[in-house]
């Protein structure tokens, strides 16, 4: 993992008692596909490209039925989650022919090498495939959801992490993944935010950065490398109402100042890829969508390698009602910048007559093949097109160390409150009775979470499992029952659960969701544990036993009713395949617990999409001023609902641990700054915050110390805060650190109404540090003209 600590460039920095927090990393664009060595190969290459052999780099299909070939290897049942594919299309023909670019979801060595015969062999060119993969948390080795690694504010780690899932993929012939999706998630109701880092734009782009360093590395020539894909470009987590696939719309300032930051973020990381969404944006269909593929992604941007549609998002458009048939649906998707045609069988059917009628310029299909060819050499295809070496079919030993450690710091400590008189976890010893009641306590398939990747569900060890084998290694056993199913509505059962319950000293439940109802087509409109699980949490509950509560889910749920029943609460969303030992762990306080939210929990589903940083009303909800008792507080005509509180039940940025931390000393280098000294060095951060954090408890903890700007006064209105900055911290008992926090032009600046990234004079900055985004130690300065 060397390779991969020096080619993280945002970690964290320990020094001198000085923790340096995060900062954006330097942007290395898109240097490995844009050498001039490249660019000398492409076109020579194309030169000699016939027209269907140009086209035919241009779409990308799944591996037919007509060759499913059993004899080369494991193949794709796992990963493919997509329908059918268009029929009457023979992949393997159209590869020996010279026809196609690349393939989708198609793995294992047998069988992607099949294909890459068929492409290189006896074609006129030898033009490789790409066998590109829905590689999203782990390929056999299989991690936490995104949602949950995110939770772990650990971008170093989500790098070795996205690192190990391409070692995996590239001895199955995979070398391109359609990962990272960085699409932000201000929705609970919409399923993919599983996928995502949840609803911030700062962290979200640490993140973004993260994973193409992992999956990219510092060569995609090296052969532990894969092209990454960064989706779904653009806004796709914005879907109305949290219902899947539906449209989007939104300013041109939301757009930049929140939803596009982490795709900039990757491009400019050097994703090599991009895919384009399903959504339309302001009326125009993400994959036909000029303003996004053209304006922004090349002409700002400056991205020079291939757009690959959505799957048969092209042949979408026609549904969208943009397009009247396939030929304008092409013309369409293509001219506006999508280079590749995802299994919709349109630009190879539709593209030859386009052309020759003129209404698709071969300037632009020489310009699109150019840009898949560049990934091509650049992932050194043409001298090693097939896969050599031993081939990982099963969860690699060694990789389980890293999933293991990814899972406990996933899990979010949501709620831990005392019980006799000392807080419920971590549990004291093995020698207590415990319970453990629930559908997802002994459920292999449903702890791996959405797009699971080629895994093997026997490797998933399963909380069950673990905990009966720890308390047989001390004598011991536990009392499971699993008490209801997890869409369950019979409560046969019950009895059972509450008398395993009345049994023990100690009951652990393991409620949620199952696999399937995040991830794509996953929206709920309802936020609650599915089925009767809150019946059966009830009836447990009226035990009077103590309950630690876990909660397995691809999204944040509403958790009132435990919040206000249940003293311990951990969200724990699907750990994959180290479940069992990484949850018992962190159960026993072998090792504490430090994750923190990336997604607010609501308290009812009406308040969604909620989110930390929104903007201000002209009619906050004020607070009541001891100081100024006489004041006049208005609390009816004031922003809020009737029936519940405006503010999360869990916020962005909470988390607990077995010790606590005690923030003080806030101190700013400067009280004004100039704006015009901003602009002129946007690279620069001269303005440090800082701020002391104790462990005031008594065992060593992690924090994840964590920095918020507010800003007054600019010609836009400003989110009430927003996050410019985080650092792991651990610390010993009684160990103090400080924690330093670098701004400058891009923490400081927003934008205005004309779509510019600006700092603005006679503004007047707020800076919170603390341990979410409820901080309230603050301090200010203001930026003058
Ligand atoms: C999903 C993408 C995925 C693609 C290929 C689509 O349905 O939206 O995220 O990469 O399928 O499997």
């Amino acid at each position: 993992m060397t390779r991969l600590r020096t080619a993280f460039l945002c970690g964290t920095l320990l020094a001198g008692g000085w923790t340096f927090a995060q900062t954006a990393s330097p942007a290395p664009s898109n240097a490995q596909l844009a050498s001039p060595e490249i660019e000398r190969k492409v076109n020579a290459l194309l030169a000699r490209m016939t027209l269907q052999e140009k086209i035919g780099q241009l779409v990308q299909y799944s591996a037919t039925e007509a060759h499913p070939d059993k004899s080369v290897g494991p193949g794709t049942a796992a990963l493919n989650v997509n329908p059918p594919g268009p029929g009457g299309v023979d992949s393997y023909e159209l590869a020996q022919k010279g026809e196609l670019g690349s393939m989708l979801n198609t793995v294992g060595q047998g069988l992607t090498n099949h294909f890459q015969h068929a492409a290189v062999d006896n074609t006129r060119l030898h033009i490789p495939l790409l066998f590109g993969a829905d590689v999203i948390h782990g390929f056999r080795t299989i991690f936490p959801v995104p949602l949950g690694t995110a939770s772990s504010w650990d971008p170093e780690m989500i790098t070795e992490l996205a690192h190990m899932a391409a070692v995996e993929a590239r001895t199955a012939g995979v070398n391109w993944v359609y990962s990272p999706m960085v699409d932000i998630a201000r929705d609970a109701r919409w399923g993919r935010c599983t996928e995502g880092a949840g609803e911030d734009p700062y962290l979200g782009s640490a993140i973004a950065r993260a994973y193409i360093h992992g999956y990219q590395g510092a060569s995609l020539s090296d052969p532990s490398s894969v092209a990454a894909s960064v989706k779904h470009f653009a806004a796709y987590g914005a879907a109305e109402a949290g219902r899947e696939y539906n449209t989007t719309d939104m300013s041109d300032l939301l757009l930049r100042q929140v939803y596009l930051q982490p795709y900039h973020a990757a491009v400019e990381a050097g994703s090599a890829t991009i895919m384009s969404a399903f959504n339309s944006l302001n009326g125009v269909p993400a994959s036909a969508n000029p303003y996004l593929l053209q304006t922004i992604l090349r002409d700002e941007w400056g991205f020079d390698g291939p757009v690959v549609s959505d799957y048969t998002a092209v042949m979408e458009l026609t549904h969208h009602g943009i397009a009247l048939d396939a030929a304008s649906a092409t013309e369409k998707a293509f001219t506006a910048g999508v280079d590749i045609d995802m299994n919709a069988h349109f630009y190879d059917v539709e593209l030859p007559a386009l052309i020759s009628s003129g209404k698709v310029p071969m300037s632009v299909v020489d310009e699109a093949v150019r840009r898949v060819l560049r990934v091509k050499f650049a992932l050194g295809l043409f001298d090693h097109p097939f896969t050599e070496g031993p081939e990982v079919t099963k969860a690699v030993p060694e990789h389980r160390a890293l999933a293991r450690r990814a899972a406990e710091e996933s899990f979010v400590l949501l709620q831990n409150q005392p019980v006799n008189g000392q807080p419920l976890l971590p549990l004291a010893a093995q020698a207590r009775k415990l319970a453990l009641i629930g559908p997802l306590a002994d459920d292999s398939k449903d702890m791996v979470g959405a797009w699971s990747g080629a895994n093997n569900f026997d490797d998933v060890r399963t909380l069950r499992e673990t905990l009966t084998q720890r308390a047989s290694e001390h004598g011991n056993s536990i009392l499971y029952a699993k008490g209801t199913d997890i869409t369950g509505t019979s409560t046969s059962g019950f009895a059972e659960a509450v008398s395993a319950a009345q049994s023990a000293d100690l009951v652990v439940m393991a409620l949620g969701e199952s696999s399937d109802m995040s991830g794509e087509a996953g929206s709920r409109a309802y936020l609650d544990l599915p089925g009767n699980q809150q019946q059966l949490l009830e009836a447990v509950q009226a035990t009077g036993k103590p309950i630690v509560l876990l909660i397995f889910s691809g999204r944040p749920l509403v958790l009132d009713w435990a919040a206000a029943h249940v003293p311990a609460i951990m969200e724990v969303w699907f750990p994959g395949m180290e479940t069992g030992p990484a949850i018992a762990d962190v159960l026993y306080g072998v090792t504490a617990p430090s994750g923190k939210l990336t997604m607010s929990f609501p308290r009812a589903v009406g308040q969604e999409p909620l989110y930390y940083n929104q903007l201000p009303t002209g009619r906050p909800v004020q607070k009541f001023d001891p100081a100024h008792p006489n004041a006049y507080v208005e609390t009816k005509y004031v922003s809020k609902y009737l029936d519940v509180p405006n503010d999360a039940l869990f916020p962005f940025g909470h988390g607990l641990t077995y010790t606590t931390f005690r923030y003080a000393d806030i101190s700013i280098s400067h009280d004004t700054l100039s704006a015009d000294a901003l602009e002129a060095d946007r690279k620069s951060q001269p303005i440090i915050a800082t701020a002391k954090v104790t462990n005031t408890g008594s065992r060593e903890g992690t924090e994840v110390v964590q920095c918020y700007i507010n800003v007054r006064g600019a010609s836009t209105e400003q989110p009430v805060r927003t996050l410019k900055g985080f650092a792991r911290v651990t610390l010993k008992p009684g160990e103090t650190r400080t924690v330093r926090f670098p701004l400058g032009f891009e923490e400081l600046s927003f934008y205005n109404v004309k779509s510019q990234q600006v700092v603005e004079s006679d503004t007047e900055y707020t800076v919170y540090i603390g341990g979410s985004s409820t901080a309230e130690l603050a301090t200010h300065f203001r930026v003058t003209r």
